[in-house]
């Protein structure tokens, strides 16, 4: 006892444009170091907060000068170990990175659960924790252990290369972040183990980041596997909220030692951190797109940096950012230049859908050439992939008497005809009706489905070929708990002999039979608006590719086909040399006359509003704060102009481009800007929600 009320400085959750400091003052009856979990007053509430600031030493030499009218702490988590000094400099930098509060970032990168609860409960779960162990820490094994697993192979030439290579970036102070760039079954995950060993007998934690969540329990069996002596948790979203809880603290007091999880991953607080590994870094899933829309792969190597941590990025089809920070000599390049084995990557062949006879005016699902391989395929016991990025059955019904189309009454879209459950479905608001029987406008019975989707594909594949077993995976198929697991574990099995989806079954998973994938109609995303938009296909199609003949002794006859009205185009050209190098060379060309990212960087400001004129006058306006701010000379700003689908549930929605060639410049222009934005947003009250997108994935 004996000590002074003292002034402590506490990050919480607050409304993202609320004028409000990093962080509040509160009272505290002795010093609460950096990190340690708080609850505290706000307003009528009390919630769950971090200390951010050590106590600047003037205060606590003067504490008479703490003002009394500050409210106390109400709760400290006494129980739990402060949160690292790296934890905080990340979270810090991330914030202000992507323009979000401190506290905001904080407290949701943290498991919901450690928020609800008060210092009591925690303690209670932690005590708990302790007693059990770890027995049941760790996730339960999914069914289909690899081979390769258990047993540590011999590596091969290249993956000692590249392991001497990352030895080497490793030793940099800080380490270079490596790039290990090789097509599926290369051995990347093999060299991530290894590296893993290393760490792990070093006594320091591994983070592993995937872009899916689907995608971690087979990693998960094979780390589990390998390191049968260490403690290995999952992180991601699809946990319950105790057992995320769970885990997050396992990480937290240093008792886990491998972290495997999505995006949100990156921010677990890993006081032994080793290395971290970010695998399909050119996946889109790795960017929020809501909230702190914050990049798990940038912040990877941030935090890299920071706590001078080897970050290793995997890929077979880079993303151009980081490919030309290779190419750049920033990240350090390692190849791992064919699959296992010398298995040959799949044959890619082309169906010119210009040379298909047709069907009142119809081009069938699949040309004959494709059925027949996909039949030899089924006769020789072989399995088949149908990937079509486009779920329900008919992207839009329509009547051709009136014209009529599906539209949504809420959205600038159409909504999606779902035969399964005869809805008509808005994928953007999530509308929902029953099929009308007829047209709704002129009472024509005779309404018809345009396009097609997988559950039409699926539909057609059944009657093409009537023996074969069909099996659909898409976002629809998923939603059911465990369908995804049990379609899977039927595919392994082997009692599939087609099977069709999504862009769900392009990623990642090892099936074993297939060798046949083919792309039905991959040209839909090759004109699409957004720059994006060819390096995404061709990254979905060459892991697509990547799913067949993973077996060697099967990779010989193995094939890619793909359905195309433009086989000459150079993207495809560049898949059916499986040459990365040259398509990432002429898309950097491109982006680099254009003066697109890597070569500038972007920024979004998003306005949404009941109208669109409410929304285009604040960001005009918020274009006119712009002049004069610190940076904007080096900034462009764009006119406002409303996105692919502009109106959503009722919401019309605009967006504003900034971009300039200096990061640097662009962030102190976004830095400026808060103050003016906020205040410009209490001036339009049409405005429902403002956000900024640092680095967006889709403009
Ligand atoms: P990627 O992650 O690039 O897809 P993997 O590391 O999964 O590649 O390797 C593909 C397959 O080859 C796996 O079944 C793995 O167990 C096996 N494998 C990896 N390295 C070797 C090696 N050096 N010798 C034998 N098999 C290997
Ligand atoms: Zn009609
Ligand atoms: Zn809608």
């Amino acid at each position: 006892m004996g000590e002074l009320p003292r002034r402590v400085r506490v990050v919480v959750e607050a409304p993202q444009h609320a004028a409000m400091a990093i962080a509040l003052d509160y009272l505290s009856d002795r010093a609460l170091p950096a990190g340690t979990l708080v609850r505290v007053p706000l307003g009528k509430r009390e919630v769950t907060g971090v200390v951010w600031d050590e106590e600047p030493a003037g205060a606590a030499a003067r504490p008479h000068t703490v003002p009394t009218e500050l409210r106390p702490v109400a709760q400290v988590f006494d129980a739990l170990a402060p949160l690292g000094a790296g934890w905080r400099a990340l979270v810090s930098f991330a914030a202000g990175y992507y323009q979000r509060t401190v506290g905001e970032l904080a407290l949701s990168v943290l498991p919901p659960e450690l928020r609800r609860i008060d210092g009591v409960a925690l303690a209670r779960r932690l005590a708990r924790l302790r007693a059990k162990g770890l027995a049941d820490a760790v996730a339960a094994q999914p069914a289909t252990p690899d081979p390769g697993a258990v047993e540590q192979p011999e590596l091969d030439a290249a993956q000692q290369a590249a392991l001497q290579a990352i030895a080497t970036a490793a030793a940099h102070q800080p380490p270079a972040a490596v790039l290990l760039h090789g097509v599926t079954g290369s051995g990347k995950t093999e060299v991530y183990l290894r590296l893993a060993a290393r760490v792990l007998a070093q006594g320091r934690q591994v983070l592993v980041l995937v872009p899916e969540i689907n995608l971690t329990p087979q990693l998960e069996a094979r780390f589990a596997a390998r390191f049968p002596g260490h403690r290995l948790v999952a992180m991601h979203s699809g946990l319950t909220p105790a057992r995320r809880l769970r885990h997050w603290l396992l990480a937290h007091l240093g008792e886990a030692d491998l972290v495997l999880g999505t995006r949100l991953a990156v921010f677990a607080s890993l006081p032994r951190l080793g290395l971290i590994v970010v695998d399909e870094e050119h996946d889109a899933s790795y960017k929020q797109q809501e909230g702190a829309r914050y990049s798990a792969r940038d912040l990877a190597v941030w935090r890299g940096r920071a706590e001078s941590v080897p970050v290793l990025l995997g890929s077979a089809t880079p993303s151009l950012e980081s490919w030309q920070r290779a190419l750049e000599g920033r990240y350090c390049h390692v190849a791992l230049p064919g699959r296992i084995g010398g298995g040959a990557l799949p044959r890619v062949r082309f169906v010119d859908m210009n040379l298909l006879p047709r069907t009142r005016g119809v081009t069938t699902a699949l040309a004959a050439p494709l059925v027949e391989a996909i039949e030899s395929r089924i006769a020789r016991g072989e399995q088949s992939l149908l990937l079509l990025n486009r779920r329900g059955y008919a992207p839009v019904l329509h009547c051709a008497d009136c014209g009529w189309k599906s539209d949504c009454p809420h959205c600038s879209a159409w909504r999606v005809f779902h035969k399964s459950d005869r809805t008509l479905r808005c994928h953007h608001c999530g509308y929902t009706q029953r099929v009308p029987r007829a047209c709704p406008a002129c009472g024509n019975p005779d309404i018809q489905p345009l396009g097609r989707g997988t559950e039409m594909l699926e539909e057609q594949i059944a009657e093409l070929l009537p023996t074969a077993r069909v099996a659909r995976i898409d976002a629809d198929t998923a939603r059911r708990r465990g369908a995804l697991e049990s379609s899977l574990a039927a595919v392994h099995a082997g009692d599939v002999d087609v099977l069709v989806g999504t862009q769900m079954i392009a990623k990642g998973h090892d099936f074993r039979r297939i060798t046949l994938v083919a792309a039905v109609n991959p040209d839909i995303a090759l004109f699409a608006s957004d720059f994006r938009a060819p390096e995404r296909l061709f990254a979905l199609l060459m892991q697509a590719a990547g799913r067949a003949g993973r077996d060697a002794q099967q990779a010989a006859g193995s094939e890619m086909w793909l359905q195309t009205w433009h086989p000459r185009h150079a993207l495809y050209a560049a898949l059916r040399a499986h040459d990365y190098e040259a398509f990432a060379a002429s898309q950097l060309a491109e982006r680099r006359s254009a003066g697109l990212p890597p070569f500038t960087h972007l920024a979004l400001l998003r306005a949404e509003a009941r109208q669109a004129a409410p929304a285009a006058a604040f960001l005009e306006a918020a274009a006119r704060a712009v002049a004069g701010l610190d940076g904007a000379e080096a900034v462009t700003v764009y006119p406002p102009v409303p996105p692919a689908v502009a109106r959503v549930a009722n919401v019309e929605r605009l967006q504003m481009l900034l971009e300039s060639p200096s990061r640097r410049a662009l962030q102190r222009l976004l830095t400026a800007w808060r103050e003016p934005l906020t205040a410009l947003r209490a001036e339009h009250r049409g405005v429902l929600r403002w956000a900024i997108d640092v680095d967006p994935l889709t403009i």
